[in-house]
């Protein structure tokens, strides 16, 4: 991910080297060039304009220090102004003062929900946590048992309705998992629920049910960075729909051009928390704006 960006942008810095101070026109060329890296990888069209408008700006109006030439400055303020559409700082779990944290997560399907639940419950476990999964994805058939396979797989528990009963409630499968964690004393509940393909009225119904049910201490909404655009207009979707506090990228080691990981914090207003990059359990972390913007710019 990011390569084509990283490549274009590296091309418009290499174009300013050797430069004692930027005309109007350099600026100019320069923005018109971060521009067009931005729209080919799929940066939505507001973020751009905010993004360029913001680089002019300061390329314009800071003195440059002297330690850096004008192309180190520009490169400077591009790297600020990524860490900014970024996020940031990196939003860490908010726990739960007393009994366990309910994480539930939310996302189409395909999304990478099941496997994050168990890489997210694995991280925590690194971390010292007790946490528990709970199956409360009842539509898609095998969703319970890929949970309880992953589930196998970094050593957590989790709590499904008995099998084959295919008509369990959700609902009353999240309530009845929180009273399970306070018995067994797990301090992490972490509720997978059910996604759609698209869009769709009563999946984003269900999951504010279970929401509204269990009173969650973070709605997660899982995406796959490898849908681009669409991944911003479904976050807003599951906004409108659903709420929540945070974001998940998910298959960020694909090759796409990674306009959703840049975009969807500014659309959003919602903090990209984790990122989920691979196939195996521990290809997974926080997300830092800092250290992803500087991947960008290397
Ligand atoms: P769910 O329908 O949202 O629960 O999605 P799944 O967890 O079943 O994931 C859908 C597919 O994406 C599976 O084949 C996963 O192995 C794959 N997947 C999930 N996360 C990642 C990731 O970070 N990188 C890659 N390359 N594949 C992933």
């Amino acid at each position: 991910m990011f390569a084509t960006l990283s490549d274009r942008l590296a091309d418009t810095f290499k174009n300013l080297r050797g430069k004692g101070r930027l005309s109007e026109a350099d600026i100019d060329a320069t923005a018109r060039e971060i521009r067009i890296a931005l729209l080919e990888a799929d940066v939505a069209l507001p973020v751009v304009k905010e993004f360029v408008g913001a680089v002019k700006e300061r390329a314009r109006s800071e003195e440059v220090s002297g330690a850096l030439n004008p192309a180190q400055q520009i490169i400077k303020i591009v790297h600020e102004e990524l860490v900014t559409i970024l996020g940031g700082e990196t939003r860490r779990l908010r726990y739960a003062k007393s009994g366990p944290t309910v994480i539930m997560l939310a996302g189409l399907q395909g999304a990478g929900k099941t496997t994050l639940a168990a890489k997210l419950a694995l991280w925590l476990k690194d971390q010292d946590k007790t946490p528990m999964l709970v199956a409360a994805d009842l539509q898609r058939p095998n969703a319970v048992q890929q949970l309880q396979v992953n589930g196998d797989r970094v050593g957590v528990p989790v709590f499904a309705p008995e099998p084959g009963n295919g008509t369990g409630n959700p609902v009353e499968v999240a309530r009845a998992s929180i009273e399970e964690a306070k018995r067994r004393l797990h301090d992490v509940v972490i509720i997978d629920t059910a996604g759609r393909l698209g869009v769709d009225q009563t999946l984003m119904q269900q999951a504010a049910d279970i929401r509204d049910a269990v009173q969650p201490d973070e709605v997660l909404f899982v995406v796959d960075a490898m849908i681009g655009q669409d991944a911003v207009t479904t976050a807003q979707a599951f906004l409108d729909g659903v709420g929540y506090d945070g974001v998940v990228l998910t298959k960020l080691d694909g090759d796409a051009r990674g306009g959703a990981a840049l975009s969807i914090r500014s659309i959003t207003g919602k903090p990209v928390m984790f990122a989920s990059s691979g196939e195996k359990m521990t290809d997974f972390d926080l997300f830092h704006p800092d250290r992803m913007a500087s991947r960008i710019l290397d």
